[in-house]
């Protein structure tokens, strides 16, 4: 016992150096652009509500009614007695809103990821992944044991060598590519047309996780695949129902035989407790409300402080991206002037994360600002008073 202490606070003892340790704060409210810590409340700029749907009477209401009907829990997984019509009604209703034949609901996006590709490919195939994707893909790599190469971020060309590399090396082999349709990390987009084009040429699979567009883009708010036109070219599209949805869990969606094989394989599918009978319900309502006419309202609320965030930034030397996306990063450098900052701003009632190493580049870290529909300009503006009284409150 002595020893493994000693070995667990040596490996604390190492994070704390390197500025890399990470706490758990209790938040006692929902989450919405003000949240509770402590007795205190703080203004919120990193919930990925970004519709504003997680506090939603609506989907309150809808997880209550199925505890009612299907209970507090779903007693086991999908396959033995844990499908519930309720989990069937969520994957329909996903089905219709982005398009598809069919979706298949997993606990979590995570878990999607994993079951998906780890479905798809073996030991032999080969994975092409952008540099920044989710931990989630990489995680599924390694559970996979397929050969993985990453191209540099949204790098067209090096994707193309992957791809060359594969088909010389691998002949036989699937070749799935995976990326972002929004990174998590930059609010930037991917090239999806291009990538398109590069896995037709090169006979590869295409799986876009669109974890951060799901509900934000499209003509339907479908998500990025919609917006470029893409719907009948990809092969796996990846949602999560924690983030624009205001619920819980991930979905995988595509073609009638790729859900059958999933049931069949998917290990994270297969191997866990269907998803609770309330997140159920409330994901399907923020579905239907996303695909409806509120859905529409609520996102223009969100570019229209989305815009006015990103003005404000240019007008503090800090220009954005060109892209219109929720997350929006404010790079600082080290991890030391990220962390410094977001404390400063915490101090001042403002909740601003520091993203640091290993989640992006050692010398990118970074805020991360992501802005949701119940954000109003009130609450920009008293950001704005806390990034500019910032460096005066550092030197009294
Ligand atoms: C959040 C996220 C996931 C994981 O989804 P969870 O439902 O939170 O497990 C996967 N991919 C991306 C890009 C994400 O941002």
């Amino acid at each position: 016992m002595a020893e493994f202490e000693v070995h667990l606070n040596t490996e604390l003892a190492t994070l704390r150096d390197n500025s890399l340790f990470r706490e758990l704060r209790s938040v006692g409210s929902a989450p919405g652009a003000m949240i509770r810590i402590g007795d205190q409340d703080y203004l919120n700029f990193s919930s990925n509500d970004y519709l504003g749907l997680a506090n939603h009477p609506v989907l309150k209401e809808a997880a209550q009614t199925a505890i009612e009907e299907f209970g507090a829990g779903a007693g086991s997984a999908r396959l033995i007695c844990g499908n519930q019509r309720i989990h069937v009604e969520l994957e329909e209703s996903i089905a219709a809103f982005k398009g598809v034949e069919a979706a298949l609901v997993f606990n979590t996006g995570y878990a999607a990821a994993l079951g998906a590709i780890s479905s798809l490919l073996t030991k032999s195939d080969v994975l092409i992944i952008d540099k920044l994707v989710h931990a989630c893909v990489v995680d599924a790599a390694k559970l996979t044991g397929c050969k993985l190469r990453i191209y540099r971020h949204n790098d067209l060309e090096d994707l193309e060598r992957k791809l060359k590399w594969a088909r010389e090396k691998h002949p036989s082999a699937h070749i799935l590519i995976a990326t972002e349709s929004v990174f998590s990390m930059d609010g930037d987009i991917a090239p999806l047309l291009n990538i398109v084009e590069l896995k037709e040429r090169y006979g590869a699979w295409l799986m876009v996780d669109e974890a951060h567009a799901t509900g934000l883009f499209g003509s339907h708010r479908r998500g990025i695949v919609e917006e470029f036109e893409l719907s009948d070219r990809v092969e796996i599209q990846m949602a999560t129902l924690g983030k624009a949805v205001g619920a819980s869990g991930g979905a995988i969606c595509g073609s009638r035989s790729l859900i059958d094989l999933l049931i069949n394989k998917a290990r994270p599918f297969i191997y866990s407790t269907a998803p609770p009978p309330a997140a159920v319900a409330a994901a399907k309502a923020g579905i239907q409300i996303i695909a409806g006419s509120e859905g529409e309202t609520r996102r223009q609320r969100l570019w229209a402080m989305v815009d006015h965030l990103k003005n404000m930034f240019l007008a503090v030397g800090k220009p954005p991206g060109l892209v219109r996306a929720p997350i929006i990063p404010f790079i600082c450098g080290e991890s030391d002037a990220a962390l410094s900052m977001s404390s400063k701003l915490f101090e001042q009632g403002i909740m601003v994360p520091a993203i640091r190493y290993p989640t992006v580049r050692r010398n990118e870290a970074r805020l991360r600002f992501t802005i949701t529909a119940e954000h109003g300009l009130e609450h920009l503006e008293q950001l704005q008073t806390g990034l500019t009284t910032k460096e005066e409150d550092a030197d009294a």
